[in-house]
């Protein structure tokens, strides 16, 4: 089977995608979406609070709500999508293989791929929490999915470990529908999510948060029955004498979120360390041409918004790639991370004849600061300067390529993006050390 573009995973990123490809004059017709689960709409589905559709609708709405307009506009453009059908692997010449209802297990070749696989959960063994392994232990995206979409509650007392936004969204659900969290346990010393989740889920529902904390064992044969809990030191040691044992029926944890990846090992394409996803130019397009990649499947994000925003920019990629406007680059640029810079996306700037105005550098840095300054140098040369402010590692920054920048980035060899911190207003601490 052949099909010009195939969209791996049918989230926010896969979907405004096909729908964005097709508003840029693509047919429906050559459009596929694979989507392992039976209904659209990926993390969208489970997410019935409010706080989506910002960028896109220009609306704050539920996840269902926006996961059912995209459904929607796929629906209405004919757009084919073929639900419980997993793709199994990619080849670098771009021939998928799948398990479906509806092809069985066939190959298809596309000329043009969308990586938009999202992300999973990190496992409960990440943690190495000593005791049994009873049931009723979670994650807190299972957590979210089980009470969401099932409708069963987990349990009736629950233990949670971890408190980013997830975390804190799943224990406020927990309780609005009848269930008791005893308390959160965070290891650091402060929230691990927003300030305003903080408040909602769990100032506003009484549920106790222990920063400093962490669950070191599980108690339970069938089921679970207990957890230890223990004070942290500052590298998240447990201090001896300070264990508490609190009797629970369930254990939900939450230790973080990585792209989905695995299918496209056989591809070539290069991964990059911190983000987990691929390496990317500023088009979305990974090493190997042709396949482009958008969503948490490139990096994790805070907010769907910037989701959509690379949706678009894969979108109208796909159209300049059919075009043959990105055939070979004239120059490749390379972004390089430094002082208290965690990642960037993209990873290099490949110039071709369009100018690089208007092109995107999305970064994030690798702690909680107050007052930061980001920096741009171009080959050794200070560039740009701007005061960020306020920023934690959860957020992401954002450089725009304006015209000016464009005109000095174009012939660089080497890009590097650095984040300082400003003391009483003026001084500019350099201690930081480089992270490459
Ligand atoms: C609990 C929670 C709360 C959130 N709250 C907010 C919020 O308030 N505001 C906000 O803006 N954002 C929020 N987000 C973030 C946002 O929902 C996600 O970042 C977004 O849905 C990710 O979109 P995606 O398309 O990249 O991935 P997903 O939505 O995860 O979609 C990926 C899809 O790919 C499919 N897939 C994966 N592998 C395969 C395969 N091999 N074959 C076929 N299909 C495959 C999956 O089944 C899935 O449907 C929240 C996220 C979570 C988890």
């Amino acid at each position: 089977m052949k099909k010009k573009i195939v969209i791996i995973g049918s989230g926010p990123a896969g979907l405004i995608c096909a729908l964005c490809c097709c508003q840029n004059g693509i047919e429906p017709s050559d459009i596929l979406i694979i989507e392992r689960d039976s209904e659209i709409g990926g993390t969208l589905n489970q997410c019935i609070h409010s706080g989506f559709g910002k960028s896109y609708l220009d609306e704050v709405i539920t996840g269902t709500e926006l996961a059912s307009i995209l459904s929607d506009g796929i629906r209405q453009l004919g757009i084919e999508c073929v639900t419980n059908s997993t793709v199994l692997s990619v080849d670098k010449s771009k021939r998928i293989r799948l398990v479906s209802p509806t092809y069985g297990y066939c190959t298809i070749k596309a000329e043009a791929i969308v990586l938009a696989m999202g992300c999973r959960e990190k496992t409960k063994g990440a943690l190495q929490i000593g005791g049994t392994r009873p049931a009723g232990v979670f994650s807190a995206g299972a957590v979210q999915r089980i009470v969401n979409i099932k409708g069963y509650m987990p349990g009736k007392k629950t233990v949670v470990l971890g408190s980013g936004d997830l975390a804190m969204i799943v224990a406020r659900r927990l309780t609005i529908e009848g269930g008791r969290v005893i308390c959160v346990c965070e290891p650091k010393e402060y929230v691990e999510g927003s300030d305003e989740k903080y408040k909602e889920c769990l100032q506003d529902f009484g549920i106790p948060l222990y920063c400093s904390h962490t669950v070191t064992k599980i108690f339970g044969k069938e089921r679970i029955e207990a957890v230890e809990i223990a004070h942290v030191d500052k590298r998240g040691k447990a201090i001896k004498g300070t264990a508490k044992k609190i009797k629970c029926d369930s254990f939900v944890y939450q230790c973080g979120l990585v792209p989905e990846n695995e299918i496209i090992k056989e591809t070539g394409i290069r991964l990059d360390t911190r983000t987990r996803g691929a390496y990317v130019n500023q088009y979305f397009e990974t090493n190997v041409k042709g396949v482009f990649t958008c969503g948490n499947a490139v990096r994790i994000h805070d907010l769907v918004d910037y989701i959509v925003e690379e949706a678009l920019i894969v979108a109208s990629s796909i159209c300049k790639y059919f075009n043959k406007e990105m055939e070979k680059p004239k120059n490749v640029i390379r972004i390089k991370n430094g002082d208290r810079v965690l990642y960037s996306v993209p990873q290099h700037l490949d110039v071709y004849d369009e100018s690089l105005e208007g092109s995107v550098i999305y970064f994030r840095v690798n702690g909680r600061y107050d007052n930061l300054l980001i920096t741009l140098k171009c080959d050794g040369k200070e560039i740009y300067t701007r005061e960020k402010g306020k920023m934690s590692y959860l957020e992401t920054g954002k450089i725009l390529i304006t015209q000016d920048l464009a005109k000095e980035l174009e012939k660089a060899k080497e890009i590097v993006i650095c984040a300082s911190e400003k003391k009483n207003g003026n001084d500019i601490d350099n201690y930081g050390k480089n992270n490459e």
